[in-house]
């Protein structure tokens, strides 16, 4: 109680002055600390608002202002059932009290990748509040009650239809799907009720317990992971889609764009790149924004770049055809660059390549999306071209999804994506956007100038599902192209 009174005092306080006594450290590492301000948060539903902070050991460069900054803090919106994170705005400082600089950024809904810094505030905000054994039992055995009645509802009704002409049965899809869920799902759900409470698992305890009920519970339960997405397209296909498209962080608004649009973003038609900025107000940088991507490289300065360190590992792997592209997320990665590390988020397919190397355009490209913890993009584009085939990629079309918005993870096939890089890392870099909506800027492109071989066989494949799926390049406005020697 005593500690509630004090905190409550301190969040009444000016910020200065509140800001150093309540930051609590959540996680530690050699060079850096990760804390969480307990005051900072805010719930709604299951959604948190929260202030984090990395403190570092040494002092970075702001790339912006060129001065020094050793602590950065960020304001996030973490959803506890999608586990993303909403980064909305960031503060420099050179120390605990003196500000470098501050963004506010316009929320770029992204997946949590295991390990990250959102990774460990996200584990510690979603967390359900602690309760005593005797608490969980009442729980469990409340919830255990809740489905026995539901089920017992179901089973009734689904009876009744029985008795009534079969041709409406048929037709009523809706109950047919919570037919197969009615008796056998009492037991692994109330299991996995009980075990979310005991492990503190990241989302709510009643969410697991929920979905075992009748499917007409499943809508507002889908309403609640709000903030970003809300409410889904009308689509036919609308019992995923939220979900699953939330996995593109190249595509992170496009949940924006169903918000407020009914026509979804695409590579032609009413949704075609040259309307992306008319479809939502979020995506008017495609349209205004002067540093966008892909573009023409070209007349680049030859120097000598720093290699690129990568640190990938063999890894299992999902992967989703989410209705604008393949992608596939993989176990940890991350690459190195100018003392920073970017952990990688997904990898993805464009066919043909979306960035043109001195006019011409490759067959396909791989682009591997890495975020470092301060909230920076960095893009590794290796092209494909016609040739041999390529068993990283057969691994990954031998388990291609049959079906959009359903996602594969085979348990055992594992792929290397050391193998799928160039023999030579010399590459292209220039600062540009991503390439669908919004197409926020401020995104690292490093493009590896030897491409690497796919059959045509491949190439086909991927052109079953996706014919066409690059934006036009941009102008490139006279941006710094750096090309290593
Ligand atoms: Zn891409």
């Amino acid at each position: 109680m005593r500690h509630l009174i004090i905190a409550s005092l301190l969040a009444a306080l000016p910020w200065t002055v509140s800001a150093a006594p309540t930051w609590q450290t959540i996680s530690s590492e050699p060079g850096k600390r990760i804390e969480i301000d307990r005051t900072s948060l805010k719930r709604d539903g299951n959604t948190v608002q929260a202030q984090g902070r990395i403190v570092l050991e040494k002092e970075l460069t702001d790339a912006k202002s060129g001065a020094g900054y050793r602590v950065i803090e960020a304001i996030t919106r973490y959803d506890c059932n999608t586990r993303n994170a909403n980064t909305i705005k960031r503060i420099f400082k050179k120390n605990e009290t003196e500000v470098i600089r501050e963004e506010d950024i316009k929320g770029t809904d992204l997946p949590v990748r295991t390990g990250t810094l959102d990774d460990k505030v996200l584990r510690e905000v979603c967390r359900p509040p602690k309760e005593s054994p005797v608490e969980l039992a009442k729980k469990a055995n409340e919830a255990a009650g809740e489905l026995k009645a539901a089920n017992e509802a179901l089973l009734k009704k689904e009876m009744a239809k029985a008795e009534k002409p079969a041709a409406i049965k048929a037709s009523d899809a809706p109950a047919k799907e919570a037919e197969h869920s009615a008796i056998p799902s009492i037991r692994p759900n109330l299991k996995a009720a009980m075990e979310s409470t005991k492990e503190a698992a990241p989302a709510p305890t009643p969410a697991p317990a929920k979905e075992a009920a009748p499917a007409k519970m499943a809508a507002p339960a889908k309403a609640a992971t709000v903030v970003v997405h809300s409410t889904p397209a009308p689509t036919p296909k609308t019992r995923k889609p939220a979900k699953s498209e939330g996995y593109m962080l190249e595509l992170t608004h496009t949940q924006a764009a169903v918000q407020h649009a009914h026509i979804h973003w695409a590579y032609d038609g009413a949704g075609a790149p040259e309307n992306w900025s008319n479809l939502d107000p979020k995506n008017k940088v495609c349209a205004i924004g002067e540093r966008q991507s892909p573009i023409d490289i070209k007349d680049g300065i030859k120097v000598d770049l720093e290699p690129i360190k990568f640190k990938y590992q063999p890894s299992t792997f999902r992967i989703i055809d989410n209705g604008h592209t393949v992608q596939v997320e993989v176990g940890e990665g991350s690459i190195s660059l100018t003392g920073k590390t970017y952990e990688l988020v997904q990898f993805h397919f464009h066919r043909p390549s979306e960035e043109k190397v001195n006019g011409q355009r490759f067959d396909m490209v791989v682009h591997l999306v890495h975020k470092s913890d301060d909230g920076q993009l960095a893009v590794v584009a290796v092209l494909l071209e016609r040739g041999t085939e390529n068993p990283f990629i057969q691994t990954l079309w031998n388990n291609m999804p049959l079906e959009k918005n359903m996602p594969v993870a085979p348990p055992t096939a594992t792929v290397d994506l050391n193998s799928l890089l160039p023999a030579t890392r010399n590459y292209y870099t220039y600062m540009g956007s991503l390439t669908t909506p919004p197409c926020s800027e401020g995104v690292l492109w490093l493009v590896m100038k030897q491409p690497v071989q796919v059959s045509q066989d491949q190439i086909n494949i991927f052109s079953r599902l996706y014919k066409n799926n690059a934006r036009p390049v941009q102008p490139s406005g006279g941006r710094l192209i750096k090309e290593g020697r």
